[in-house]
This record gives structure tokens, sequence and C-alpha cells, in this order.
């Protein structure tokens, strides 16, 4: 039996992964389920599953999941500290679903016990990138991609060496915004970009997949994950979302991998690596699905993607003070305070007056400066966002 935590357990990416759990509960030993304001989704997996902990991040909430879980012999705990100490409970197998700079703290802390880490939690790697890989290689921890695109280049790199890659091209679908005029992207409303053409997901990887910052975030991830030169990595549109990455090769060969948009592959081969496992996933029928389209992706209509050139050019901090930007300006755009395309310039802005205060951004990565520029960019966004509005 392997022992398996899920942080983000009632999300999207939490809720596919005991979907794959619990189809061979035998073979697993749940000891943490995370969630934060879904604490009855939370206790009624943490009981049908057995786990020792159900931990919310709410801690307001930590009475609801005590009464839900009365006379389950489930343990409830709340708050960020409580999660973090989870993430320490001995386990082989953990997956970090939680979204957003939230993740990191649990993140390390799991490495720390050198498990292995099922890396959903792509904000972590933005924020902090090099320090998860070198904590993970301190103490004799894996770290295996979750997000499609990096699942994809993961596994066609199996076998391959790492010098014989030339480029690596993600696809994005394009999102909700793919087709839209320019012209009224401005107006777009809150449901309307809440709307992915291809994949069921969180709502808030669904809004930055129409305004590209989800494929800005990846190609970040891709830098530090496979250790590339920003020069090797491409993005490519791909509307129909099923061809999730290609690797180039230096005698001109493109791996590419091929599957339906269903995160419960790359979850699947995350749990079972390093064999392959039968995952109930839908069979592509290629003759029926005629064509894949491709098209160069748009500057213009995503500035997200220049961005991320300027965030590894920086480098530094840059991708926390990028990713703390990006998730107050989507806040701001949720709750109706700054219009869809606002949230770029925010994330731009943002980063300029950062760099533009002496230290920050060159400070060294450890775990508390990387919180302490979260926060500094954090409160510098939301000024932004506040001079936008007034
Ligand atoms: P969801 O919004 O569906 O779920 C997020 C999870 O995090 C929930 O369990 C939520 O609890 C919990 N949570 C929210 N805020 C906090 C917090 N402050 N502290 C601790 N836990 C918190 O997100 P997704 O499942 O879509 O995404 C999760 C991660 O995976 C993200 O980093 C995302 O970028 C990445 N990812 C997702 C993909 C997808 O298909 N969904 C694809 C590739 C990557 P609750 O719901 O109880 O409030
Ligand atoms: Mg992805």
């Amino acid at each position: 039996m392997r022992r398996v935590s899920i942080f983000g357990a009632t999300g999207s990416i939490g809720q596919n992964t005991l979907d794959l759990i619990r189809r061979a509960p035998d073979d697993y030993d749940v000891v943490a389920l995370t969630g934060a304001s879904n604490v009855a989704q939370l206790a009624r997996d943490a009981i049908a599953l057995r786990a020792d902990i159900a931990i919310t991040a709410d801690e307001t909430r930590l009475d609801d999941l005590r009464a839900a879980l009365i006379g389950s012999g489930v343990e409830a705990a709340a708050g960020s500290r409580a999660i973090v100490e989870a993430a320490s409970r001995p386990a082989d197998w953990i997956m970090s679903a939680i979204v957003g700079a939230a993740g990191l703290a649990p993140g390390m802390a799991a490495l720390a016990q050198g498990c292995t880490l099922a890396l959903a939690n792509k904000e972590s790697l933005v924020c902090a990138g090099a320090l998860l890989i070198q904590t993970g290689r301190e103490h004799g921890a894996t770290i295996l991609p979750v997000d499609s695109e990096h699942s994809a280049v993961f596994q066609a790199l199996v076998g391959e060496q790492m010098d014989a890659v030339e480029r690596i091209i993600i696809t994005a679908s394009g999102g909700a915004f793919r087709d839209w005029p320019l012209e009224e992207l401005p107006q777009a409303t809150l449901a309307q970009a809440s709307n992915h053409p291809n994949w069921d997901m969180g709502q808030r990887i669904t809004i930055d997949s129409a305004s590209m910052f989800n494929k800005a975030m990846e190609v970040i991830e891709t830098r530090e994950f496979f250790n590339v030169s920003p020069r090797q990595i491409e993005v490519l549109i791909h509307p129909q979302s099923m061809i999730h990455a290609l690797v180039g090769f230096n005698d001109g060969a493109l791996m590419a991998h091929v599957g339906p948009p269903d995160m419960r592959h790359a979850i699947g081969y995350a749990l079972h690596h390093p064999h392959r496992q039968k995952l109930p996933v839908e069979r592509l029928d290629l003759a029926a699905i005629g064509r894949f389209d491709f098209r160069a992706p748009d500057d213009v209509r995503w500035p997200a993607l220049r961005i991320a050139r300027e965030v590894m050019a920086r480098r530094g901090l840059a991708g926390a003070v990028f990713n703390a930007a990006k998730e107050t300006a989507l806040d701001g755009f949720i709750a109706g305070a700054i219009g869809f395309t606002r949230m770029s310039d925010i994330v731009a802005e943002t980063l300029d007056a950062m760099d533009a205060q002496a230290g920050h951004i060159d400070a060294t990565m450890t775990l508390d400066n990387v919180l302490n520029i979260d926060h500094l960019a954090r409160k510098a966004a939301q000024a932004a966002i506040l001079k936008r509005a007034g």
C-alpha cells in the first residue's frame, strides 16, 4: 500500500486524483486531504477514503469540519500552518494541487520529507522553481509534472538526452477569446472568461487560459522544470487541445504527445510512474477527428506571453512578483474592479514598480524572501488596481 496525501483535494485536480484512487482503494493508504471553503466535500472524501487527517485552510470553518467528521475517526485541523505540517506527515506520494502561491510552502515541506511530489501547482515553480528543485534534490525527492503540457514533455523525453533537445513546444487552445474581435476584449465578462472551450478546470485557471496567463506561467514552468533556455521554448495555438506538447530534437524529429483533454491522464501518469497503467480516459479516434489545426500565438491579443519573456530575462524573484501580481489582478477581475484586458497592464506595472525598488527582485531565493516579495507585490498590484478604479 502506498501512503498518499492530496493537497487541494476539493478542487478540480484533487477530485480527479481521488477518482483514480477510488478505483483501486486497496492500493492506497490515504494520509492527508486538504481543502479550503468546501469542508462538506472534504469531510465526505476523508471519511470515504479513511484518511488520517482532513485540513481546511480556512480556520473559520474548523467547527464545521469537526462536526462533519464526528465519529469517523478522521482528525480535523485548520489553517495554513496545519497544512504545511500535514505535508510533513510521512507519505510516499503527494499531490500538490492547491491553487496559487499558497501551494508553495506545503510543496516545500513535502519535498523535505523526500517523497514523490506530483506537481500540479505551477505557481510554486513560477515563484520559486530553483528553490523547489534544489530542495527536492537535497532530500532525494522526485518531482513529477502534472500540468498536461509538462507531463507530455516529460513523457516525450523518456530515454532521451537533454543535449539532443533543440526546442520544446507547448500548445495552447487559445481559451475562451481565441477568435473574439480584439476591440471586444475589454468588455469580456467574468462568465464569458470562465468558459473554456475544451477543458473542465477550476475557475482561476480557466480565466488564466482566456488571458493566456496560464500559458505564460507554463512557459516559465517549462524553463524551470526542464532547465532549457527561454529561446528553446515555443507556444503554439492548437484549438483542439489534443496535442499537448512537442519536443524537437537535433536530428529534426518532433515527438508529439497526443491524448484527450482529460487531466486524469497526466495525474495517472504521475501516480503510476515509472509504469503505465490502464486509465479511464477516452481513446482518440483520429480518423473521426480528421484534422489538427495550428497557428502562431498573437502577442497583441495575449500580452501575457510577452510579459513571461520579460520575467525570464529579469530572473531572480521576478517570477514571484509576476505570480503575485497576476493573482491579485485576477482577484480584481473576478471582483469586477478591473476589466479583462487590464489584468496584463497591472502585472506589467507591478513588475516595473518592484524592479525599481532596488534589491527586491535580486534578493536570494529563500522561502522567506519569496513569501516576502509575494506580499509586497500583492500590495503594489492592489495599489495599481485602486489607482485605475479611482
Ligand atoms: P481549484 O480552484 O479547482 O481547486 C483549488 C484547491 O485549492 C481546492 O481544493 C481549494 O479548496 C484549495 N484552496 C484554495 N485556496 C487555498 C488556500 N489559500 N490554501 C489552501 N488551499 C486552498 O483549482 P484546480 O484544481 O483547477 O487547480 C489546482 C492547481 O493545479 C493550480 O495550481 C492549477 O494551475 C493547476 N492545474 C490545474 C489544471 C486543471 O485541469 N484544473 C491543469 C493544470 C494545472 P476549496 O475548493 O475547498 O476552497
Ligand atoms: Mg496546462
